[in-house]
């Protein structure tokens, strides 16, 4: 398990305890290195937003990777995708 992996189930259940869409969240950064501990404050709707898409993550800002495209940046938060279109039914 990567540590994305890991970041997106520990958020998946925060979110699971927000009483309503607007309740703002500290959830962890979803980027891939082994040593960050960043948190990203956002909202429950927004969450849910960047998980609309699979492959999307995350994470605080400065820490996409070079190979990620933003798709949203909410101040100090965004959400990233993978810049090539990685086959996501094996
Ligand atoms: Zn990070």
């Amino acid at each position: 398990m990567t540590r994305s992996d890991h970041s997106q189930q520990v958020n998946d259940w925060l979110q699971a305890g927000a009483s309503s869409s607007e309740d703002v969240l500290d959830l962890l950064c979803e980027c891939n290195e082994p040593s960050c501990t960043a948190t990203v404050s956002t909202t429950r709707e927004r969450y849910l937003l960047a998980r609309d898409e699979a492959g999307q993550l995350l994470v605080a800002a400065g820490h996409e990777h070079a190979s990620q495209r933003v798709v949203h940046a909410w101040g100090e938060v965004l959400v990233v995708a993978p810049t090539l279109a990685a086959p996501l039914i094996a």
